[in-house]
């Protein structure tokens, strides 16, 4: 019965690590036209590393002391990169108060009684003005793929740290399978256009950059108005209301609590080819009850 049918689909996928909750979200699963996905920790690996230190106004071994004493006790991405590099450089960071996390932004803080600012070109721009050289600088960064965040400091901007996170190596498999089942695939990032379009060409699927956690959730709804069934898929990091608007809402392997309570449903191997196996799995599941 149709019942049973759903059930042997849902024990089916929690055997290979695909988990719907309940059989309302294998139904929609089977019924998905578009998937937006996050870009970091979703379809790369999230795990950056520090590629360049760029010294301004201060030298390279006083931008990563700043940039780890904001970056200590955050579990962005980008500042695991930054405490790693400090790390193996064996730079102590000094403690830093009143420190905030500004989601799609950066993270802010009191260093030495100092005011510092670390976070995309775009939010660190609102903070000081940085120069045509310097946007040359980062514009070239971003060519080569690579994330750049900028250091504020008193007297403007202090430099900058380069950081690349690999693409997931089934992504572009992962990807070109959903397309061959007529699904449309879109990358949301809060990453800048430059890197956002290099790596979104280097995959296969549209880019949507410089975005907001709200923004994500704003085209979610856009995709929904052009009448397409959206799923989302992310790690969730400041990403629930996206998650949470779409049709389903997928979680990536090693998601976070939040994103897992929000989740409709989670992949925990996080490859990207779970998500066309768990849609295969859906229509088959669907398609046999009809
Ligand atoms: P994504 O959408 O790719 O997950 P986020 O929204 O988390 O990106 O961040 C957007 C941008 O803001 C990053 O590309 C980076 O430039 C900056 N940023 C955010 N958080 C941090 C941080 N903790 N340290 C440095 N830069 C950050
Ligand atoms: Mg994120």
């Amino acid at each position: 019965s149709t019942p049973a049918a759903i059930a042997a689909g849902l024990s089916a996928g929690a055997r290979r690590g695909l988990l719907m909750k309940g059989g309302a979200v294998l139904e929609t699963l089977g019924k998905i036209t578009a998937i937006a996905f996050d870009k970091t920790g979703t379809l790369t690996a999230g795990k950056p590393v520090v590629t360049d230190v760029v010294a301004g106004t201060r030298d390279a071994s006083l931008l990563l002391t700043l940039a780890a004493a904001l970056e200590t006790g955050s579990s962005h991405p980008l500042a695991l990169a930054i405490l790693a590099r400090a790390e193996a450089d064996k730079i102590t960071a000094p403690p830093s108060s009143a420190t905030q996390a500004i989601a799609g932004e950066g993270v802010e803080g009191e260093v030495g009684g100092e005011r510092i600012f670390l976070g995309s070109p775009l939010a660190a721009a609102r903070r000081a003005p940085i120069t045509p050289a310097q946007d040359a600088t980062i514009a070239a960064l971003n060519a080569e793929g690579k994330t750049v965040s900028v250091l504020v400091v008193e007297e403007g901007v202090a430099g900058f740290l380069a950081m690349r996170d690999e693409a997931r190596p089934d992504a572009v498999q992962g990807l070109a399978d959903l397309k061959g089942r007529g699904i449309r695939t879109v990358m949301l990032t809060g990453d800048n256009r430059r890197t956002a379009e290099a790596v979104a060409a280097a995959l296969g699927l549209e880019p949507r950059a410089e975005l907001l956690p709200q923004d994500k959730l704003v085209i979610v709804k856009a995709l929904q108005a052009e009448g397409l069934v959206v799923a989302k898929v992310g790690d969730g990091i400041n990403d629930a209301p996206a998650l949470a608007q779409a049709d389903v809402g997928i979680a990536m392997g090693g998601g976070t609590d939040v994103a897992l309570e929000t989740a409709d449903a989670a992949v925990l191997h996080g490859r990207v080819r779970d998500i066309p196996d768990m849609i295969a799995l859906s229509r088959g599941v669907m398609g046999n009850i009809r």
